[in-house]
């Protein structure tokens, strides 16, 4: 019997999904076979922790089910594994608000200043 048999259908298992989080965005080096990690798992969702073996930098990427398709939003972040995995523990509606702060950081450092001056 092949381990495959064994295996549930799953996000992960879809050659989609490792297509997506097969190079290091950061230093084009293909991630290892165990650098990604499941950290959280909703119905069509999936929360993905990788690091790079090669620059040790740690990206999060959600992926995401929908009739169109997989979709993939992927971020770098200072988070190691545990970090997130305690947050995802916790609440994952922290960890939206936290992808989002890190997406405004990535994308529009000038409204995230903003926002901060704001408060
Ligand atoms: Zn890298």
């Amino acid at each position: 019997m092949k381990s495959s048999d064994l295996t549930p259908l799953s996000l992960e298992n879809q050659p989609e999904t490792t297509r997506i989080l097969q190079k290091c965005p950061v230093c084009a080096a293909e991630y290892a076979g165990d650098a990604m990690q499941i950290v959280h798992k909703m119905q069509d969702m999936h929360l993905v922790h990788v690091t790079c073996s090669a620059c040790k930098n740690n990206m999060l990427a959600y992926i995401m089910v929908s009739y169109m398709g997989l979709r993939s939003v992927g971020l770098l972040t200072d988070l190691d594994r545990l970090d997130v995995e305690r947050l995802a523990d916790a609440d994952i509606f922290e960890l939206d608000a936290l992808l989002e702060i890190q997406n405004l950081l990535q994308n529009e450092p000038s409204r995230f200043i903003e926002l901060i001056l704001k408060q």
